[in-house]
């Protein structure tokens, strides 16, 4: 089982990665959203830093570790854990709760210093995880449970859910460290960790990186939801999450059988290079072997390979293989190494069980560790010094020593990565394509309550304006336009005129025929004449049975003319049920210094003549 999820922790540290990258991306996303979410952008990038800095795990287990590379990721991610306790502070302020100010930064990072300078880097690392991991998670999850108590019943689980996740992230990450020669550090770290469960602690990380980023995720949704506050949209919202939540798992699924199907291609290849190579080795050994035996034939020497091989064998052997570039190893039967190409491993045994076998004088060697766990017996994949090999064995001839190949697989994990990219580039583009449909659907709905909007002001404007029995503008309409067009004439000093017009008799139709038919006249009597005015006149229901025409751009005279001719055509028109009527007008116009109620009064007036007169006349006010 370890073994097995050891081989596969390039992809891991990829999920892992990826899910911090997305919870960048998700929080940036927060910040845009109204509302007090600006601090979400430090939270973004903590995720950022801390998802790099796991990308770069993954390259050092690619391409190998160096003490400076190691450096940059351990001050990347501290930096990352600053940024988060930075987030956990702000927040702690929005909810006015009193965090501790910038001296905690200096308190946290002196003993990261001073571990680092007495012990190294990975030292270093796992002061930083006690000190700014612990804390900021801690401190973290703690804001967000406030939090939680703050939010509305519905939200109050997924905020509770990341607090959850936060806190068992400061366990994995900052409770969990890498081995480190101080308490507790060199009794509870990743590989007693490992060596206990079998799992490797980047795994259990990851998850729970893949869970914060998913309670973000949700609550984003939820924000945004509220932001938009339309059913359709939530529902579409829940499609497009079931989505992705589908999506996702298929391409971690494909991609990984991809990356696993890749590195097999090269683990096989690997094995066969071992097979050739081995029986390579046991060829020259039995050459030198077999020269030996007929040097010692012609000196009379007795055969000395009962032991193992003699010394020049052995000699020869190395010579030998001196540009043979894989590592191979000669060893006894105990597992103690006896020639090598790796001059750093010769005389160290290569399982346990080997001590105490060593030539005198060598106890110095015998003593440091084994490099595997346990003994190699055939072909197979095992952790050599801490690293994952293929390794072989073949017994050499007539005696208890073997030959030993091995093969790193840091170039299984370079075909692996072949894998994992094409892994990502799929993920970026799901979330690209899943992205934009989500911010379709929110343009689209947010467009379409935009221009509800929009009519419903048009409506409520066209209300006020209009009256409703027949349609016509009504008095505020009126007053309006007569307002601005007073306010034209005075300015460029053109022509302006009001016809007001009654209908003569009126109450004796209502009385005959009843007021629903009087009702009709009016309406009737409204079309007929907005029919026969100029388009830039505007005609306006003043109140009962009395009208309105506005003429701007007519004298008085002309408007005089307009409703002369009006009052003719009227005269002569048949009306429905009631068959002819007649109207009576009062014209006035536009005089230096008159106002809206002058030249209204001086209709009324001058209507008022031409009822007096008669009716069914127009009288043109002085
Ligand atoms: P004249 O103007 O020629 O002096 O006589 P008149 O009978 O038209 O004048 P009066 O002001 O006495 O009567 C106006 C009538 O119009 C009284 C009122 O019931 C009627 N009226 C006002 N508004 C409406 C309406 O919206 N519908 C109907 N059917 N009748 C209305
Ligand atoms: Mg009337
Ligand atoms: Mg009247």
């Amino acid at each position: 089982m370890s073994l097995f999820l050891n081989a596969q922790l390039d992809f891991i540290f990829f999920l892992y990665g990826l899910a911090f990258i997305l919870l960048a991306a998700v929080c940036f996303a927060i910040t845009g959203l109204p509302g007090r979410t600006t601090c979400f952008g430090v939270l973004g990038s903590f995720a950022l830093v801390h998802g790099c800095s796991e990308w770069l795990d993954l390259i050092a287990l690619l391409v190998g570790d160096t003490p400076a590379f190691a450096l940059v990721r351990t001050l990347l991610m501290a930096t990352s854990f600053a940024l988060l306790l930075e987030f956990a502070r702000r927040q702690a302020r929005q909810l006015q709760l009193e965090p501790p100010g910038p001296w905690l930064y200096v308190a946290l990072a002196l003993p990261v210093v001073v571990t680092g300078v007495i012990g190294g880097v990975d030292a270093a690392n796992a002061m930083a995880r006690y000190t700014f991991g612990v804390v900021s998670t801690f401190a973290t999850a703690w804001v967000f449970m406030r939090r939680a108590g703050r939010e509305s019943p519905d939200t109050r689980g997924l905020w509770m859910f990341a607090a959850a996740g936060f806190g068992l992230y400061g366990v994995a990450a900052g409770l969990i460290v890498p081995a480190a020669h101080f308490w507790p550090a060199n009794t509870a770290n990743a590989a007693s960790f490992t060596a206990a469960t079998g799992i490797p602690i980047q795994l259990i990380r990851g998850l729970l990186a893949g869970w914060i980023a998913i309670s973000l995720w949700l609550l984003w949704k939820r924000m945004v939801a509220v932001d938009v506050d339309s059913a359709r949209y939530t529902l579409a919202q829940q499609r497009i999450l079931v989505w992705t939540l589908v999506a996702t798992a298929s391409i971690i699924v494909l991609g990984w059988t991809l990356t696993q199907f890749l590195g097999g291609i090269y683990q096989r290849s690997v094995e066969e290079e071992s097979t050739g190579d081995i029986q390579l080795l046991a060829r020259l050994l039995d050459r030198e072997t077999a020269a030996l035996g007929r040097t010692a034939a012609a000196a009379g020497e007795p055969d000395s390979l009962r032991g193992g091989p003699p010394k020049v064998v052995v000699d020869a052997f190395k010579a030998d293989l001196s540009g043979f570039n894989r590592s191979y190893f000669l060893v006894d039967g105990d597992g103690m190494v006896m020639a090598t190409n790796r001059q750093e491993l010769s005389l160290r045994p290569l399982w346990p069980g080997a001590a105490g076998s060593a030539p005198a004088g060598q106890n110095t060697a015998s003593a440091r560790p084994p490099m595997a766990q346990r003994e190699i017996t055939d072909a197979t994949w095992i952790f050599v010094d801490g690293q994952r090999h293929y390794v072989r064995r073949r017994f050499a001839d007539h005696s208890r020593w073997s030959l030993i190949l091995l093969m790193p697989d840091s170039r299984v994990y370079a075909t692996r990565f072949l894998g994992i990219i094409v892994t990502l580039l799929v993920s970026i583009m799901m979330m690209i394509y899943l992205y934009g449909r989500e911010r379709l659907l929110r343009d689209r709905v947010e467009l379409e309550s935009r221009l509800n909007l929009v009519d419903v002001a048009r409506n409520l404007q066209l209300q006020a304006t209009t009256d409703p029995l027949t349609g016509l503008f009504n008095r505020l309409k009126l007053n309006e336009a007569l307002g601005s067009e007073l306010a034209r004439s005075q300015r460029h000093r053109t022509p302006l005129s009001l016809m007001l017009y009654d209908v003569d008799h009126f109450k004796a139709i209502n009385d005959s025929h009843g007021h629903q038919v009087g009702d009709a006249v009016l309406i009737e009597v409204s079309q007929w004449v907005l029919q026969r005015i100029r388009p830039s006149d505007l005609l306006a229901r003043w109140g009962g049975e009395e009208f309105i025409i506005l003429a701007p751009g007519s004298d008085g005279p002309m408007a005089y003319q307009a409703a002369e001719r009006l009052r003719i055509a009227m005269q002569q028109a048949v009306f429905g049920r009631v068959g002819t009527l007649s109207c009576s007008f009062g014209v006035s116009h536009y005089r230096d210094g008159d106002t809206a109620e002058t030249m209204l009064a001086r209709a009324d007036a001058a209507l008022y003549r031409a009822k007096v007169g008669g009716r069914n006349r127009v009288e043109l006010a002085a």
